[in-house]
Order: structure tokens, then C-alpha cells, then sequence
């Protein structure tokens, strides 16, 4: 059955299981306790698939803008988030994205912290966020910087799952599992706490 998940939960969950663009929402949301319209568009569709409740969402994302009043929040905020719920305006039950919406939709500006890591930090910021957050070796970072290189976006998230993985006994090939390939954050990050329940 469905795991209730709460604010509370949100920050683990992520660091334990997200795959590198909602990695990269949250820590940029944490450090500057805010994000723009389409990263928090980008995020708030996320949290909503994987199981959030509106009321958890809202206080997730009240803590998280820690730098504004109530007021400011009520006003500019509650609003989108409730959007992405399907709870205002037309009522429309938005899909989280997937990363072939994330790779070609709404391309992200120097300001943005929306899109896909693979895809859009420069080969530098790839690699140094890579080095943060994963102990990979050299050759297996450069494995995935290659290809990424070629373009493979897919095939460098992938890998980065099964090596993430590998104690759990993901060997390379598998992907997230019988060889499939990351397609949706959401399936990646399902994949992954699966293997922890
Ligand atoms: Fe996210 Fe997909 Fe990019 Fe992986 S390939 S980081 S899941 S958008």
C-alpha cells in the first residue's frame, strides 16, 4: 500500500533516493530558501507523485521559504502549489514531469536551478556536483561524463543509479531494473526506496 509521507520525511527521502534534478531543486531550496516558478514547478509535481499530501506540501514548502511572512506566502505561493494538486483554477491533475519534458521543455536561464543535471550544468558543474554527492571512483565518474558528452543524458543518470546501488546488488545493465533505463524522476525515485521497504 501507499506510504503517507510527510514535510518531515522529505528531507531524507530526497538525499537518500532522488535522482540528481530534484537532488539539485532541494539543495538550491534549502540554501536560498526559495526557487523560481519553473523549479518549483518542477519540484512541487514531483513531491505531489510521490506521495505528499497538499496539507504536508504546504508546510514542506512554508518551512522551506524560511525568509518571507505568511502574508507574502499566502499570497504568492500557497496559491501555485494548490495549482499543482489540481485544487485550484481549472482543477487539472498535472502529471509530474518526465525527463523527456525536463531535457526539452522550458529551458532553464543562468538563473534557473529547473532541468536536468546531465543536460544542463556545464561539464564542470556536473562534475563537482557529482563529487559531492556520490563517492564515485575516477572511472566510474568518467564513464558517466563521457556520456553525457555524447549526449546520452539517460544513459549517465542510469548509470548513476546502479552505482549508487551496487551494494544493494545493482550491477551495471540493469538500470533500474531488467535493463530499464531512467525515464521518469519519479521511477527512479521509486526504484530506489523500493529497495529499502
Ligand atoms: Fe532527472 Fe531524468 Fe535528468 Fe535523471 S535524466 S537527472 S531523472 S531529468
Amino acid at each position: 500500500g501507499e506510504t503517507v509521507i510527510t514535510a518531515d520525511m522529505v528531507d531524507s527521502l530526497i538525499k537518500r533516493h532522488a535522482p540528481m534534478c530534484m537532488r539539485n531543486l532541494h539543495e538550491q531550496l534549502e540554501e536560498k530558501h526559495h526557487l523560481r516558478h519553473y523549479a518549483r514547478l518542477q519540484y512541487n509535481l514531483f513531491l505531489k507523485e510521490l506521495g505528499l499530501p497538499i496539507e504536508e506540501a504546504l508546510i514542506f514548502w512554508r518551512r522551506s521559504f524560511s525568509g518571507i511572512t505568511d502574508d507574502k506566502f499566502n499570497k504568492e505561493y500557497r496559491y501555485n502549489i494548490r495549482h499543482g494538486y489540481g485544487l485550484e483554477g481549472r482543477r487539472l491533475n498535472y502529471p509530474a514531469k518526465s525527463c523527456a519534458r525536463i531535457l526539452t521543455q522550458d529551458q532553464p536561464g543562468p538563473q534557473d536551478n529547473h532541468g536536468c543535471p546531465f543536460r544542463h550544468f556545464s561539464p564542470q558543474n556536473l562534475s563537482s556536483a557529482l563529487s559531492r554527492h556520490y563517492s564515485l571512483s575516477v572511472n566510474e565518474q568518467s564513464e558517466i561524463l563521457s556520456a553525457v558528452k555524447q549526449g546520452h543524458y539517460h544513459v549517465g543518470c542510469t548509470r548513476l543509479f546502479e552505482l549508487t546501488h551496487s551494494k544493494l546488488g545493482v550491477k551495471k545493465g540493469e538500470g533500474l531494473g531488467n535493463g530499464e533505463s531512467v525515464s521518469h524522476p519519479n521511477r527512479y525515485f521509486e526504484r530506489s526506496w523500493s529497495k529499502f521497504r
